[in-house]
């Protein structure tokens, strides 16, 4: 049976999916003694003509990573998980989990079966990218509708 030391958690910070998924690696991380990381990402802002208003988008951009922070620290501290442990990071979430799940050694990668763009799909594109390309074990909570 595997055995697991160090999980990555990836969040997407919506209410309906954060807490589900967060109680789950929590659950995990106690029953192996695990180290727990979580992380979020922050997807960046699409903005290819935007010409001499680009320092407004990278602003924004700033603020919402400001704000993420905010967020993560909220739930981290909800179930225990310490501020040496909180990533917020910015780029496309596939990959910044896999490359965040490499630095980190991690031998799991717990995600929601969906995120905030609801149950579309028999799997999100998020959980979908990262199942795929993952050379990890990676467990999807099951989102309910
Ligand atoms: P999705 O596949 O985008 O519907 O999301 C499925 C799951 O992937 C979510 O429940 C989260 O666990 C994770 N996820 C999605 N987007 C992000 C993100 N920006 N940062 C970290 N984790 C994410």
């Amino acid at each position: 049976m595997a055995v697991y030391q160090n999980i990555l958690l990836a969040v997407d910070l919506h209410p309906s999916c954060q807490d589900l998924t967060t109680e789950c690696a929590v659950e995990f991380a106690k029953a192996y003694n695990a180290k727990l990381s979580i992380l979020h990402v922050v997807e960046p802002i699409h903005a290819y003509s935007v010409g001499q208003a680009y320092p407004m988008v990278t602003e924004v951009e700033d603020q919402i990573a400001n704000e993420a922070k905010k967020a993560l620290s909220t739930l981290s501290k909800k179930y225990g998980i310490p501020h040496s442990q909180q990533i917020v990071e910015m780029g496309p979430p596939v990959m910044i989990i896999l490359d965040n799940a490499k630095k980190l050694n991690a031998d799991l990668i717990v995600l929601g079966s969906h995120g905030r763009h609801g149950i579309r799909l028999l799997l999100g594109s998020t959980a979908n990218g990262v199942i795929h390309l993952a050379q990890w074990d990676v467990l999807a909570v099951r989102m309910k509708e």
